[in-house]
């Protein structure tokens, strides 16, 4: 059997691991992320007992990232505001020391592709894949190739109504503030609310906002790309209860607009969590490897 690499490049943690899919993880580890001086050569010396059995490598990294395979700094982790790890050629190293074909996309696009593969979106051709945690990030297949542009799909970052009557945070976002991210990521929870975002009770007001928040960011998406499913994943949406508050907000806000049973009838298929839950990044990055290997 084919052997593939995955790299879940996370800006808190990286986890590598080699397999052939979910059911069969021969070797794993994680550690913090730190340098890239450190954390890369680390994660080499985890693949190099592997490399001649390795088809392929896959990683899905934090960004923003160059996936363009045509551009002089392909592989690279470009304009990151993480501290050492701007421009930093993080394919170009792993290709020098390893010599095993890598794959590179964002860990959402990775994500997705593992949720195609083995989860909640099998089988289907167009959907995305959002992530609420640190920080939040979409990627998207569509009609059946992860989607790229002049960069990547960077959905966190989109703009929605904020009714500062209502909700006077200014939002976390370096560059934006009150973006998506900046409004209704985990660290926009606990510094708004004081209190981290696990620990926030389910009668809290602050899931009504939140779960506002997202309805609208989906149904921007939804117009825009027109999706067979959005998978939430990601730690706040840890707080199950979120899902039936986001879908009503859904259905109410798009008023049969969008007059499809995916949507009007089955709204509890339409938005989803991860079927791969907290796994789908790492098998998303070896699902990576295995269409890097196949072409
Ligand atoms: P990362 O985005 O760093 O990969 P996570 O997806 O776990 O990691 O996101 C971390 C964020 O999610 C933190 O802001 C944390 O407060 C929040 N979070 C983690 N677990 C929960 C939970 N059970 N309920 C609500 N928020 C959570
Ligand atoms: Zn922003």
């Amino acid at each position: 059997m084919t052997l593939y690499g995955g790299i879940e490049a996370g800006g808190t943690k990286f986890v590598c691991a080699v397999g052939t899919g979910p059911e069969d993880i021969r070797d794993e580890i994680r550690f913090a992320t730190s340098t890239p001086e450190e954390t890369i050569p680390r994660a080499i010396a985890f693949f190099r007992p592997y490399a001649a059995e390795l088809a392929a490598i896959g990683i899905g990294s934090f960004g923003p990232i160059d996936p363009r395979l045509a551009s002089t700094t392909f592989g690279y982790i470009t304009t990151t505001p993480k501290p050492g790890w701007a421009q930093t050629d993080f394919v170009g190293a792993l290709q020098a020391a390893l010599d095993v074909p890598i794959g590179f996309d964002t860990d959402v696009n990775a994500a997705a592709l593992g949720e195609h593969r083995w989860g909640a979106a099998q089988g289907l051709e167009t959907f995305i894949y959002l992530t609420i945690g640190t920080g939040i990030g979409g990627g998207a297949m569509v009609e059946g190739n992860l989607l790229h542009g002049v960069m990547h799909p960077e959905m966190g970052h989109i703009r929605l109504p904020h009714d500062r009557v209502q909700d006077p945070f200014e939002g976390t976002c370096p560059f934006h503030g009150d973006c998506l991210e900046g409004l209704a990521s985990g660290p926009a929870l606990e510094s708004r609310w004081g209190v981290r975002a696990e620990n926030l009770p389910n009668a809290h007001p602050a899931w009504e906002l939140e779960s506002s928040y997202l309805a609208d960011a989906i149904i921007n998406f939804t117009l825009a790309l027109a999706p067979q499913r959005v998978i939430l994943g990601g730690g706040v949406m840890q707080q199950t209860h979120l899902f039936p508050l986001i879908r009503e907000k859904v259905q109410r806000r798009l008023n049969n607009y969008l007059a499809v049973t995916e949507i009007t009838e089955q709204i509890e298929r339409f938005i989803v969590p991860p079927a791969l839950g907290n796994r789908a990044g790492i098998f998303g990055a070896l699902a990576l490897a295995q269409q890097t290997f196949h072409g």
